[in-house]
């Protein structure tokens, strides 16, 4: 019996058992965003899954901030109504600012977006959120073990997986790493490779009280761009407020505290950031991630894919992990379903899948590159340009790119980088000094031929230095 539904009960089948190895249909490893979704969609259709954990749920996950494809394919799976039932936030854009509080942020509501496309999305709290995922896909028949975690992998082939866990040997026809930054197959096969100038460590906490956008910008997000950082205010629900910085690693050694008190550092020498929190109440010390970006290429292959984190992991100023993640888990999981229902060749779906997933990673990785880059940040706080194009960047702002970027946002997308060349050497916009928190803690920056200042160094050609004064 394969999961099937008796009356308004779930019947789910205890696991068969094949030369000491319990036999699953599919193994996911992983019970975040990405694999639960893959176990939903794989249990609506019948297989028998089963989901492991090496944490309990529901845990704390940072990453609370949606892209409105997700919103796109929540509907699809008929989950968007579960998102309304958990406390969240609607979210409509985003204000974006230089963190030197010497001007007012600027609104990027996705309503200018171009085109007949969703014009929201949500932030929302990842313990709540991930945790109905989890539900849902137990529902509809997927089995879910938690502080369970991979052992050992013995074997690897379509038909022919073949795991240790912590609770005992597991065979199944294919397995999907939803691992997240643990990237268990991307370990297991040494594809895991970095990316070299996204290596960053973010540090952040929930905070209340802290002063958020009010009138049009309820809902948005708030960005501050510092010099070697920037720092995001995130609201998650009625009260709380998702509070963190990414410095990138070379600056961030330079902090003369423990790194579990670099959030508070950090905030006290961004005056935008330290003017909103100046009465919120929250921990004393932050959480750490170093959220470098990754790549574990190929995607899929022989009886086994990888989707969210456990793929790649890319910058997340843009927002983009959990839908990439939800994005995935429904596109590798619907592989898996046409090819046992012989509607299509193993190799075609890992080929789709491989494409698909390496398309979104470089378009994102396009986009992010150009947040890093200075010349383009200060055309994004001049306000409206010509022909529109400030209107199709809200479009690339709000990741509209999964299914394919229309001509009209493609051609003034290609304008703006235009702009961007041209103002580095020619002013098109005011020319912003950007602000350093290391400056403003009397720390010296490294020499920018260290080559860590990123997109500032790019974006300096031809321009004043911004060198420590
Ligand atoms: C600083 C920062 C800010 C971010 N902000 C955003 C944002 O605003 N919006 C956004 O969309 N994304 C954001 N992200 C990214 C987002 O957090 C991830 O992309 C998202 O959580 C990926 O989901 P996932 O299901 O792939 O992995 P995860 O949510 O990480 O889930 C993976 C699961 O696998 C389990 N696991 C790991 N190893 C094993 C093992 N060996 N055996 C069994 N289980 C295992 C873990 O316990 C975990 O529960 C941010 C990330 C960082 C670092």
């Amino acid at each position: 019996m394969r999961g099937s539904r008796v009356g308004a009960d779930l019947v789910i089948a205890a696991p068969e058992s094949v030369a000491g190895h319990e036999a699953w249909d599919v193994v996911i490893i992983g019970a975040g965003p990405s694999g639960s979704i893959a176990a939903l969609e794989l249990a609506r259709a019948g297989k028998r899954v089963l989901v492991v954990d090496k944490e309990s749920f529901p845990r704390f996950r940072i990453g609370e901030s949606m892209l409105p494809h997700a919103n796109r394919l929540l509907t699809d799976l008929g989950l968007m109504d579960r998102v309304e039932e958990l406390p969240h936030v609607v979210k409509k854009g985003l204000e974006i600012s230089f963190g030197d509080g010497r001007r007012d942020p600027v609104a990027i509501p996705f309503a200018r977006m171009l085109g007949d496309t969703i014009k929201q999305t949500f932030n929302i709290r990842r313990s709540l959120f991930d945790q109905m995922l989890v539900d849902e896909a137990t529902k509809a028949g997927a089995v879910f073990r938690f502080e369970d975690g991979i052992d050992s992998i013995e074997h690897i082939a379509r038909g022919d997986v073949r795991i240790r866990l912590s609770s005992g040997p597991v065979r199944a026809d294919w397995i999907i790493d939803a691992s997240g930054q643990a990237c268990v197959l991307g370990r297991h096969f040494k594809t895991r490779r970095l990316l070299d100038g996204y290596r960053n460590i973010s540090y952040f906490e929930h905070f209340e009280g802290v002063r958020r956008p009010d009138g049009d910008r309820t809902g948005f997000a708030t960005l501050a761009m510092c010099r070697e950082s920037w720092f995001w205010m995130i609201p998650i629900d009625d009260r709380v407020t998702s509070v963190g910085v990414v410095v990138d690693d070379e600056h961030a050694k330079r902090i003369p505290v423990p790194a579990n008190q670099r959030l508070a550092w950090c905030i006290e020498r961004c005056p935008l950031v330290a003017d909103r929190m100046r009465n919120a109440t929250g921990p004393t010390t932050n959480q750490v991630v170093g959220d470098f970006s990754y790549t574990c290429e190929p995607f899929a292959g022989d009886g086994w894919f990888m989707v969210g984190d456990a793929a790649a992991f890319i910058d997340p100023v843009w927002s983009t992990g959990v839908t990439l993640g939800i994005d995935t888990g429904v596109a590798a999981s619907r592989r898996i379903i046409e090819v046992e229902a012989g509607r299509r060749s193993a190799e075609a779906a890992m080929k789709s899948y491989g494409k698909r997933v390496t398309r979104l990673r470089a378009g994102f990785l396009g986009l992010i590159s150009n947040f890093y880059d200075h010349s383009f940040r200060e055309l994004l706080v001049s306000g409206h340009g010509p022909l529109n194009v400030d209107a199709a960047v809200v479009n690339m702002l709000a990741g509209e790119i999964f299914e394919g970027v229309p001509f009209d946002v493609r051609w003034r997308w290609e304008l703006m980088r235009w702009f961007r060349e041209i103002n580095r050497h020619r002013k098109v916009v005011e020319w912003i000094r950007p602000h350093s928190l290391l400056q403003a803690g009397g720390v010296p920056l490294p020499s920018p031929r260290s080559g860590v200042i990123r997109g500032l160094r790019r974006g300096e050609r031809g321009r004043p230095s911004w060198q420590p004064s």
